[in-house]
């Protein structure tokens, strides 16, 4: 018997239900996102929920987004961080994050987000030449096939100690079906192997959501 379970309609209600404590700015986000055709990036609520709790596990104060989309997932980490608290967050699309503005104003933590338009790996590698950071937490849900070098960058820009999320490893389940290959599986089946292997951190996969790699600087 699998301890992964099958997830039905009732189950996502159940989830949806008790799984997360959400503001009205989630709610109008995650309202206004469904109306896109790629509304499916957007994390579930209870995935906000559960890594606005590792930001404040881990006491971050810094944060990183790769890939903001429209703006919920850096909502709900702003949310769970101290007055001080700050996200840099990086994305391509100014057409997407233009929608997560006026919700992070509603929401009053505007001031807490720094959103830096363009691709996400050369302002990583600007952000490590001015000696940005250290950071507390990080996250990671752009263009797959750039994530090891995202994981990379992340890692030099981390403390010891912080936490990176890395979304969608297990990408439908695609990653554990030796049939499937193409750019993204492929990428993300390596990186999972790569971060199992990987010395330099503590992991754990959690089967939050499509799948969160968990890794904690040592
Ligand atoms: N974290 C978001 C979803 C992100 S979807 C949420 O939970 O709501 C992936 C995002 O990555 C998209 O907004 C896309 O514009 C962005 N992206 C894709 N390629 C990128 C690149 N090379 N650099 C920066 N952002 C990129
Ligand atoms: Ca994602």
């Amino acid at each position: 018997m699998s301890r992964l379970m099958t997830v039905t309609p009732e189950l996502e209600a159940y989830v949806a239900k008790y799984g997360a404590r959400e503001v009205p700015a989630q709610v109008r986000s995650r309202k206004e996102t469904a109306e896109l055709p790629m509304a499916m990036m957007q994390i579930g609520a209870d995935q906000g929920a559960f890594m606005g709790l590792l930001a404040k596990l881990v006491g971050a104060k810094r944060c990183l987004e790769i890939g903001v989309f429209t703006g919920y997932s850096a909502l709900s980490v702003a949310l769970a961080l101290p007055a001080d608290g700050k996200i840099v967050a990086l994305d391509i699309s100014k057409e997407f994050t233009d929608r997560a503005r006026p919700i992070w104003k509603e929401a009053g933590v505007d001031g807490k987000i720094d959103l830096r338009i363009g691709p996400a790996l050369e302002a990583l590698d600007k952000m490590i030449a001015a000696k940005e950071g250290p950071f507390d937490f990080a996250f990671i849900d752009a263009d797959k096939p750039n994530y090891d070098a995202y994981y990379e960058r992340v890692l030099t820009l981390l403390r010891p100690g912080g936490l990176i999320a890395i979304d969608n490893v297990l990408w439908s389940g695609a990653v554990a079906d030796p049939n499937i290959h193409d750019a993204h599986t492929d990428a993300l089946r390596a990186l999972n192997a790569k971060i199992h292997g990987d010395s330099r951190v503590d992991m754990a996969l959690a089967t939050v959501g499509d799948g969160v790699m968990l890794a904690v600087k040592r």
